[in-house]
């Protein structure tokens, strides 16, 4: 199959395009139902009491109602709060939502860089690998074949490098926006500034750090004083949803430098995002675990600052890592 990226039709797709449930659920059932696993578990776990796209329904329903509540609710976690409300196992679940992440994705038409080397299509799903660190695989959206990221990087050429010769970082044109950025080889947006923000990051009740930042450093920037401010280490992707309900459809999403193509977080100046105090954006850290952190500009002030640092903080945090499964179980409903 061809290309999908000439710039007319894709606006034509994007002024359709509705979050229509019926064409999602269709969407997600045919996926779980190629995928063994979920098939299996309703014949074998639920002895085919329910049908698979009444079974898919449920899931989206629970997953589309995180959205809907209060941003307290923030506090639990999108597969927690998926698992919990249906009562199914938490890896099926987890698969399950991750079509319907696959299916957001082709809605929003996110493009790579590269063509998918079997098939040709320009549309790659990234998913980081549960338990590993650095690893993230890419399933092509059209025939569905997984490659890791090194795979990828290694036997695509990337047509916007002028590789004339082995030295491809001297010709780099960092002042050129349509260069693609290679994982570890990229270009902030930073700027030196006088003033900074006070942003306060929560994560559920009780529970926030107060970060100043430069006004002059990006999103990127921002991204790691919340990791720092958290103890939590800096391995994921994230992404900044700019959305004062802290929706993730059909809003601005900026990602890490190493997202190729994606909206660049580390172009993203902070006092260029037209912020004013009170202005709230959702911070997601980690798309295997989903950490949710909500983010409100609560000030101003003239004073320098190096870098994103703490200067109060509530609460305790969450723990990255949970070596102890039992804990989590603890902590449930009952
Ligand atoms: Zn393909």
């Amino acid at each position: 199959m061809g290309k999908i990226d000439e710039p007319e039709q894709n606006e034509a797709i994007e002024a359709e395009h509705v979050d229509d449930f019926n064409e999602k659920l269709a969407y997600v059932t045919a996926r779980a139902a190629e995928e063994g696993r979920i098939p299996a578990y309703l014949a074998n776990e639920l002895k085919n009491k329910i049908t698979l796209d009444t079974f898919i329904a449920s899931i989206i329903k629970m997953h589309d109602m995180y959205f809907d509540e209060e941003e307290d609710y923030f506090s639990l976690d999108e597969i927690d709060h998926v698992t919990i409300g249906t009562g199914y196992s938490k890896d099926i679940v987890e698969l399950a939502m991750w079509f319907e992440e696959c299916y957001s994705m082709s809605m929003d038409h996110i493009s790579t860089s590269f063509d998918c080397p079997e098939c040709g299509c320009d549309t790659m799903y990234i998913k980081e690998l549960s338990g590993e660190l650095f690893a993230h695989e890419l399933e092509c959206a059209q025939c569905r074949k997984k490659y890791s990221f090194e795979l990828v990087f290694s036997d695509v050429d990337f047509d916007d490098f002028d590789d004339d010769d082995d030295d491809d970082f001297d010709d780099f044109d960092f002042d050129d926006d349509d260069d693609d950025f290679v994982d570890g080889f990229f270009v902030s947006r930073r700027r030196e500034t006088e003033d900074s923000y006070i942003f306060n990051v929560s994560h559920g009740r009780g529970v926030w750090r107060k970060i100043q930042i430069s006004k002059g450093d990006t999103l990127d920037d921002l991204s790691e004083a919340i990791l720092r401010a958290y103890d939590f280490d800096n391995d994921h992707i994230y992404a900044f949803y700019m959305d004062a309900k802290g929706r993730t459809r059909n809003v601005p999403v900026f990602y890490p430098p190493r997202c190729l193509e994606r909206q660049n977080a580390a172009e993203q100046v902070l006092e260029d995002l037209g912020l004013i105090k009170g202005s709230k954006f959702l911070f997601l850290y980690d798309f295997g675990d989903q950490w949710r952190f909500n983010v409100k500009l609560e000030s101003e002030i003239n004073e320098e600052t190096p870098f994103g640092h703490t200067i109060k903080s509530q609460g305790e945090g969450p723990k990255q890592y949970d070596l102890d499964e039992d804990d989590d179980e603890d902590w449930d409903f009952d």
